[in-house]
């Protein structure tokens, strides 16, 4: 008997349309609700690298712009914290086995869009993986602002460093029994179109896997 590896399942569809379904009845949240001193906007990877140049550049990386620049500059206005992750690799990363060489530490590819430099009021923190909650300089970041629990993430990719934060920053606060918050908003975040790495159909995973491990999925910020 042969199967067809082409055909996409019936299961498969309704799985797809019952996660497009959950998501779009996501709230939004008023950026006003949340604490001022206890909340911080977490921007991974608008750089360069991933809306404009290289190998991995996108151009639905590049569409977020706009709305992140409009939510980092409300979050200045309310004196929120705001940390920009960026990937600035080593010339010689381990991470050039899974994606194409990209970000390389001070290459243009590395820099923040120019969008959000010019908003500014952040703190640049480097990285060299696709999980930044792992990386030195942000747990310094963390350790020196306590107070802060509340967590909005957006960038990019939805199914790569934003999903592995989202669920890793939870983690690290349930395991010392601090309630926390991290949300992610829908229209701040999204992931890459490359063959079979459909974008839509990643995305839409991705935030469903983030949901379950009790990140907050959310339409907007506003
Ligand atoms: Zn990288």
């Amino acid at each position: 008997m042969t199967q067809d590896c082409s055909a996409t399942g019936s299961a498969d569809v309704q799985a797809i349309a019952a996660i497009r379904s959950a998501l779009a009845c996501q709230p939004e949240v008023a950026l006003a609700s949340l604490p001022a001193k206890g909340t911080a906007l977490l921007i991974v990877d608008m750089l360069e690298g991933f809306t404009r140049e290289g190998a991995l550049a996108s151009p639905r990386a590049l569409a977020l712009i706009p709305e992140i620049a409009r939510l980092m500059e409300k979050c200045r206005q309310r004196s929120i914290a705001i940390g920009a992750f960026a990937d600035m690799h080593s010339e010689c990363s381990p991470e050039f086995g899974a994606y194409p060489r990209h970000c390389v530490a001070g290459t243009r590819e590395s820099e923040l869009v120019e969008e959000l430099r010019t908003v500014g009021g952040y703190t640049l923190i480097p990285k060299n993986s696709t999980n930044g909650c792992v990386e030195r300089p942000f747990r310094e970041w963390l350790e020196a602002r306590p107070d802060i629990d509340h967590f909005i993430m957006v960038g990019v990719c939805t199914d790569i460093c934003i999903e592995q934060m989202s669920i890793t920053l939870k983690a690290w606060f349930n395991s010392l029994d601090r309630p926390s918050r991290m949300i992610v908003p829908m229209n701040a975040v999204d992931t890459f179109d490359a063959g079979p790495h459909a974008g839509d159909f990643m995305h839409v995973v991705a935030l469903y896997f983030i949901m379950q491990s009790g990140v907050e999925v959310v339409s907007a910020v506003v």
